[in-house]
């Protein structure tokens, strides 16, 4: 469905792309999804299998295109020029406020609410991307790589800070984790990225993969979970 008005046609010299949105968990509204921000190397676990050791390093961040989102229940298309696809549970937080240069303590202020959502990565061009220091967009940045479940508002769930994470793939558990194991906590990641960045109503984090990441084929099932925000579904295809 497109978002733009009847009258707009004419206006426009190719037909504007329709607007992604997330699900607001019991509620008719959606979340329209204006920029996807995400944070490499959060858990401790993972920087060690990632081979980096950044514990307490500044937080890196990506970006990945708006219309990567997909819905719970969604399909993944296994990308083309990868051989290595991987799965990244992650906590997300949506922004729900402009938020310019805020302390921590004023940061939790801007959220809207959180999901769950999965990072999925071309490893191999990630890891091509590392060893030519060259940028991680191809890698990260393919179609439908951004699941999100339906967000829980700030308003219902407060600012959950622990709480089981985990991967299931096709019922066996991949990644198991916390989110009280956050290297950076959500209220200082935004401190942190809106030192660079005007964050607007509509903007994501996604906020970095606990360990246990790895590569899915075309049939899987993901289940993804944070107990007391929610879960999320996909099949690779
Ligand atoms: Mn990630």
């Amino acid at each position: 469905m497109n978002y733009f008005v009847k009258n707009d046609r004419g206006r426009y010299a190719v037909m504007p792309q329709s607007l992604p949105t997330v699900a607001v968990a019991a509620s008719p509204q959606r979340f329209p999804v204006h920029r996807i921000y995400c944070v490499g190397r959060n858990y401790v676990e993972h920087t060690a299998e990632d081979g980096s050791h950044a514990e307490r390093e500044p937080p890196l961040f990506f970006m990945k295109p708006a219309d990567t989102i997909v819905a719970p229940g969604g399909e993944v298309p296994y990308p083309p020029e990868t051989a290595d696809f991987e799965h990244e549970v992650e906590l997300v937080v949506a922004i729900g406020r402009t938020v310019y240069r805020a302390l921590p303590d004023e940061a939790a202020a801007a959220v809207f609410g959180y999901a769950v959502g999965l990072d999925m990565t071309r490893r191999d061009l990630q890891r091509q991307a590392r060893d030519l220091r060259g940028p991680w967009d191809l890698s990260k940045s393919c179609d439908y790589s951004s699941p999100c479940g339906d967000l829980r508002p700030v308003s219902r769930i407060g600012h959950p800070d622990k709480g089981r994470i985990q991967l299931r793939v096709n019922g066996r558990l991949r990644q198991d984790s916390c989110i009280s194991h956050l290297i950076w906590s959500v209220p200082e990641l935004i401190h942190h990225l809106s030192r660079f960045q005007v964050l607007l109503p509509g903007d994501l984090i996604y906020t970095g993969t606990p360990g246990g990441v790895g590569p899915v084929v075309a049939g899987d099932t993901l289940d993804a979970s944070i107990e007391g925000i929610g879960s999320l579904s996909v099949k690779i295809v």
